[in-house]
């Protein structure tokens, strides 16, 4: 990325956080593996159903060294309310029993100490682990300088122009080469946000996006005043 794209990146996260505030972040990062377990149940589903699935899991299993040697009906059963349980059930215990093999326990301790880049190579080596959950844990739980691309990200980020890609992975390499030091999770948390309230996939608001100058949308549609910056958004809803 070269200098002005960053500049423009830090424009960007300054008018976001001028319109939003500096999204909270919790002092004690999650676990990684926690979290790498969460995010893979987090896919197409809400955070409530997601949220359950993994209460149900921890609730049965109590250690993931018990979800490891469990079946693959019994992991299912209990994350079912988050959908696509067997795709799920299967990617959960392919990654716990890949750590186990590779590191003789369940723990993602090694990944603290690799650069991004090979990180997120490390964690995709897992089957059923993408691009996305692996720089949410690199992001959320080890506190890398990150931009996980969910469908918001993807969408605005292309609309604006800060990357021209086709799809969502290549849009993650393209924005986190050299993405500006410290504000990739207010820059992440915001856009998202941005996505859901103003920047909506359909009829975007971009008389009320803080954006608008600086936005590259050739279909901008300024007339559409309206947001619903009412609505809550969940962090990890549908990512
Ligand atoms: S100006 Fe419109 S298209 Fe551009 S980011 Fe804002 S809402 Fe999206």
């Amino acid at each position: 990325m070269d200098k002005r794209s960053q500049n423009k990146i830090k424009k960007i996260n300054d008018l976001l956080v001028e319109r939003f505030g500096v999204p909270p972040r919790n002092k004690k990062l999650p676990d990684p593996v926690e979290m790498t377990v969460g995010t893979i149940l987090s896919q197409n589903t809400n955070d409530n159903n997601s949220y359950k699935a993994f209460q149900n899991l921890k609730k049965k299993f109590k250690i993931w060294n018990d979800v490891a040697n469990a079946s693959l009906n019994d992991i299912e059963k209990e994350i079912k309310v988050a959908g696509l349980g067997k795709q799920k059930a299967a990617a959960i215990k392919n990654f716990l029993n890949g750590l186990l093999e590779r590191e003789k326990k369940i723990s993602l301790n090694f990944i603290k100490k690799i650069d991004e880049f090979p990180a997120i190579e490390e964690l995709t080596s897992f089957k059923g682990i993408g691009v996305k959950t692996a720089s949410c844990v690199l992001l959320f739980s080890l506190g890398r300088n990150i931009c996980p691309v969910d469908t918001h990200v993807f969408r605005t980020v292309n609309r604006i122009g800060i990357v021209k890609a086709s799809d969502r992975d290549k849009t993650f390499f393209l924005l986190n080469e050299n993405f500006p030091e410290g504000i990739a999770h207010s820059f992440h948390t915001n856009l998202i946000r941005l996505g859901r309230e103003i920047c909506k996939p359909k009829n975007p608001s971009c008389g009320v996006c803080p954006l608008k100058k600086i936005c590259n949308y050739e279909e901008k549609n300024l007339d559409n005043k309206k947001s619903t910056s009412e609505k809550s958004f969940m962090l990890l809803d549908n990512i």
